[in-house]
């Protein structure tokens, strides 16, 4: 049951709510990378990277247990996956000026299509958007959202309507004045298209809050308002397939960060699973109580309706399928829904068990002492990265000194610091329930040492996005500590000890820091401890050097499906 009082939320924790969507592992942008001939025409494409980086995706295919659905419900997937293509196609002309089919045909190769195909353009990904192939220059910050001459400085004194609009391109007339074109029009024809799709699923859907649901967002891709189906999204309980499509995320703009890309996920919920996290969220208002820090830092009541879910993801389309791949969704984004409602967060589980087989394992093979690795478990990892979505909701969001709210307070570190609590929070959290004996799977060692190689894969992603920052405070915090040591074959052992006395001082200095509002000391933290240092930076070249994907990319469809 869900129970959400206006009262209860302040503008403050709105504010902190809406960070929580940025859970992305996607890395920021690096312009510095760069930059190639223009001059060239670009149907010289040879490849300008390492042969190496074509094979850092790892191939998997996206399955699930479709066995208790009826097969009224499989046709209503297919019509979901059919509609999930068109957002495919429309995120392609976000992100990249040439059609797809003239860009990847103009490629020999098909490692070089499979991998343009991932990058969706030219660019790669996963390495600061750097260009791949000849011929290309840098990719535009704003993409293809804005008129690529377009400056940031001619954009902000210009004066048009829907200026920041979620939901629009920005254009040049014939006298090239700047206007909008919101994205019914633009994509009328695709978006039709899909609407209609999503119209003919609503009537095979069995469950009547997904129906209602399926109905306004067919609505809202032909009048750009998806205020009323972002409602009804939150209003579904029971449905046993999900979906999240639209124009959602706005990391694909760069250049400002207004304009959502569009993209779509069709789940299948994991009834199992779901139950188990379902448990878990009660316990916030305790855990907060417990957390290791004076009690004026606590003082805020999270709330213990988080809405937690775990799924099969059966197919990514358009932003959330390019370049890294996300395990954990965390929506919607509009900030009124937020306030009503809440949010929803969906631990996608195949996805995070693929991330788990072909990237987490043979990190631990490379870099975790032989007598630590069987602590690398799969159950350990869905914890990890489940409770620090939990874990956003513990602290608190207002500083305790007329700071205002802790995001203002702490400015372009907010984000990196907010990370950082979430992860060692969630491992506290995990802590405690263990001690409980509320968590009933794994040991401390298992979540201790798990969480420790998971350091080593997320800051493959670099060490520029806030995650990155707030993955390298921890390691180097945790170094200082002798959470772990290096043996002198150049493995890592983790002393579990000191490991539960560190996650604790590490605990109570960032809620010290964010309840203070303490933008100098954080700083400093960041200038400190927030780089990759030599000898780490020598282990991650280990790994590149043994071939371990950095990410994974999916085969998917209605025939892996058997649909
Ligand atoms: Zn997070």
């Amino acid at each position: 049951m869900r129970k959400f009082t206006l009262k209860k939320l302040t503008m403050a924790m709105t504010a902190a709510l809406f960070a929580l969507s940025g859970c992305s592992e996607a890395p920021s942008s690096d312009s510095s990378q760069q930059n190639q001939n223009s001059e060239q025409a670009h149907a010289d494409t040879s490849l300008l990277v390492d042969e190496q980086r074509l094979s850092i995706y790892q191939p998997v295919e996206l399955n699930a247990d479709l066995s208790h659905l009826s097969d009224q419900q499989k046709q209503m997937i297919s019509k979901l996956i059919a509609a999930s293509k068109i957002m495919d196609d429309l995120f392609w002309k976000q992100a990249f000026s040439e059609s797809k089919t003239d860009f990847i045909d103009t490629l020999t190769r098909d490692e070089v299509k499979h991998f343009a195909n991932i990058n969706y353009g030219p660019w790669d990904r996963l390495n600061g958007d750097a260009a791949f192939l000849s011929g290309y220059d840098s990719k535009p910050a704003g993409a293809q959202f804005y008129p690529e001459d377009m400056t940031k400085e001619e954009f902000e004194k210009a004066s048009f309507e829907d200026k920041k609009g979620l939901y629009s391109l920005v254009r040049r007339d014939e006298n090239g004045k700047l206007y909008t074109q919101p994205y019914s029009q633009a994509y009328k024809k695709e978006l039709t298209e899909a609407s209609n799709l999503l119209r003919e699923a609503a009537e095979l859907a069995k469950d009547k809050s997904f129906a209602n649901y399926l109905t306004l967002r067919a609505e809202a891709l032909l009048n750009d308002d998806y205020l009323a189906s972002d409602m009804a999204w939150m209003d579904m309980k029971t449905n046993p397939v999900e979906l999240v499509l639209g124009p959602i995320e706005t990391y694909e703009d760069q250049l400002f960060g207004y304009r959502a890309a569009f993209e779509s996920y069709v789940l299948i919920k994991d009834k199992q699973w779901s139950d188990k996290l379902a448990k878990f969220a009660q316990f916030l208002p305790e855990l907060q109580k417990g957390l290791p820090v004076a009690d004026k830092y606590k003082a805020e009541m999270p709330g213990s309706d988080a809405d937690l879910n775990a799924y099969d993801v059966i197919y990514y389309a358009g932003h959330s399928n390019a370049g890294s791949k996300t395990i954990a969704i965390n929506l919607p984004n509009d900030e009124q829904v937020q306030l009503e409602k809440g949010t929803r967060r969906l631990q996608l589980k195949n996805a995070m068990k693929a991330k788990f087989e072909h990237i987490l394992q043979p990190i631990a093979d490379e870099l975790i002492v032989a007598e630590q690795r069987e602590n690398i478990t799969f159950d350990a990892f869905f914890a990890n990265t489940m409770f620090h979505e939990v874990a956003h909701g513990l602290g608190i969001k207002n500083t305790i000194n007329d700071n205002g709210t802790v995001r203002n307070a702490l400015k372009e570190h907010a984000s990196a610091l907010e990370e950082g609590k979430a992860d060692i929070l969630g491992l506290y959290m995990i802590q405690s329930l263990l001690e409980k004996g509320e968590i009933t799977e794994g040991t401390l060692d298992d979540y201790y040492v798990t969480f420790m190689a998971g350091i080593f894969r997320s800051v493959r992603f670099g060490a520029s996005s806030a995650h990155g920052k707030a993955n390298m405070i921890r390691f180097n915090f945790f170094a200082e500590k002798g959470a772990f040591e290096k043996t002198e074959e150049g493995l890592y052992r983790v002393n579990i000890d000191k490991m539960g006395d560190a996650v604790k001082a590490l605990s109570q200095l960032i809620l010290t820091y964010q309840g203070d509002g303490d933008y100098q000391g954080v700083n400093q933290l960041v200038e400190e401890m927030g780089v990759i240092k030599p000898a780490l930076a020598k282990d991650l070249a280990k790994l590149e050097k043994a071939s371990i994907p950095v990410d994974i990319h999916f085969t998917q469809g209605k025939e892996v499906l058997g649909l």
